[in-house]
């Protein structure tokens, strides 16, 4: 095994991060294509960036954001966060309470794990499924989750939503909404309705995924419950700072859904080159992906590697060779190993299709060529 525990995952990702170093340095930013999804930014004028310096600043962007927030997600009040993991960490904190019980539905396991963690650290009773028949609520429920839209991007049914929040709030139980990409993908690809629109209590989104913003959490949602949890928020500082708030305003006044739907179409494109010489990809909304499991079922080559560490070392090659940022690389301890080539962000734009299922199909024959060594693996995931 090569990533075997959140040190290591820490230590990958930190090498991750001195390969693009390097590469921004040698070649220049364009030598990179951040298919992530989660390409984040930071647009700020220089005026804006003058009031940043000032206590006038923020006490603008925030207000603002008010505005611009609600438009986005809804609700009666929004509250920006360090990330949506300090948002989802936040609301189990102010509404959970040890030995009650937490319940979640989502299209498909596994949830994200600030969600079992959190509930961990309040010592709640945590279950979670993604089959709708087999959803209840049990009696002593402090809280009701429902993700949007998964870390692999598959997309709850709407009427699925609906009825979970109609059963929690038959037993006056508060429904927080994991809506990271959701918030997007749902309205804008898919025609869903607003999380807080369908009766959310709470709806939580990143600001950096399928939007131009930085790395952050907006929460949205009741009044009572945000001020509520806007307490735990600054009791643990888990807010956001002022120079995200501004760039998050700003990613949400730039955001572009054609982006998406165009994304859309052309995932079908790549999807069809890929699929002429592997079997084991599949189309998100938005791109395509692989998961460890079906990474694992093309490798013909006999090794000891887990599906986990194939996916590692595949997505490592894509970033060194070609500059091809996905999630493993870069991701936070407990985030899915799944490659995902997220079609909607302004690099995907740069890139050929023929030539981006090229570099996919080289990448992977020289997985092949390494896998069998565990040692050179070692070394291409943590060494640069
Ligand atoms: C990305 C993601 C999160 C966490 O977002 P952070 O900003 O990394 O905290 C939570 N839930 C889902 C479904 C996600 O995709």
């Amino acid at each position: 095994m090569i990533v075997n525990n959140s040190l290591e995952e820490v230590k990958k990702r930190e090498n991750a991060l001195s390969i693009i170093k390097n590469k921004v340095e040698n070649n220049g930013r364009s030598s990179l294509f951040d298919l992530t999804g989660l390409s984040g930014g930071f647009i700020a004028s220089p005026s804006d960036i003058n009031l940043l310096e000032t206590y006038v600043g923020p006490a603008i962007f925030e207000e603002e954001l008010q505005i611009v927030g609600k438009e986005h997600m809804g609700g009666d009040k929004v509250l920006p966060l360090n990330r949506t993991s300090s948002g989802i960490l936040a609301t189990i904190l102010t509404l959970v309470s040890k030995d009650s019980n937490v319940v979640h539905y989502l299209a498909e396991l596994p949830a994200h794990p600030s969600i079992p963690r959190s509930c961990k650290l309040v010592g709640a009773n945590y279950s979670e499924t993604d089959n709708f028949e087999e959803f209840s609520i049990p009696e002593n429920t402090s809280l009701v989750v429902i993700t949007g839209s998964t870390m692999d991007h598959k997309v709850i049914d709407e009427d699925e939503f609906k009825k979970v929040i109609e059963m929690a709030h038959q037993k006056d139980i508060p429904v927080m909404v994991d809506d990271a990409s959701g918030a997007r993908l749902r309205t804008v690809v898919f025609n869903q309705q607003k999380a807080c629109d369908l009766g959310a209590d709470i709806a939580i989104t990143s600001t950096d995924k399928l939007m131009p913003g930085p790395r952050g959490g907006l929460m949205a949602g009741r009044e009572d419950l945000i001020d509520q949890i806007k307490v735990k928020v600054n009791q643990f500082g888990l807010e956001a700072q002022p120079p995200a708030v501004l760039a998050m305003l700003n990613g949400i006044k730039n955001f572009n859904g054609n982006n998406l739907i165009n994304s859309f179409e052309r995932k079908d494109k790549l999807f069809e080159l890929l699929d002429e010489k592997f079997d084991n990809f599949q189309k998100t909304p938005t791109g395509v992906m692989i998961s460890p499991e079906g990474l694992s079922k093309e490798i013909k080559i006999e090794n000891n590697l887990s599906e986990n560490d194939l996916a590692f070392v595949f997505s490592f090659i894509l970033l060194r060779d070609y500059g091809i940022i996905t999630i493993p690389p870069v991701s936070m301890p407990g985030a899915s190993a799944t490659i995902r080539f997220d079609l909607s962000t302004t690099d995907a734009f740069k890139l050929h299709l023929n030539d981006l299922n090229k570099k996919i199909e080289s990448s992977f024959i020289k997985l092949q060529e390494v896998v069998s060594n565990e040692d050179e693996c070692r070394e291409i995931v943590f060494s640069f």
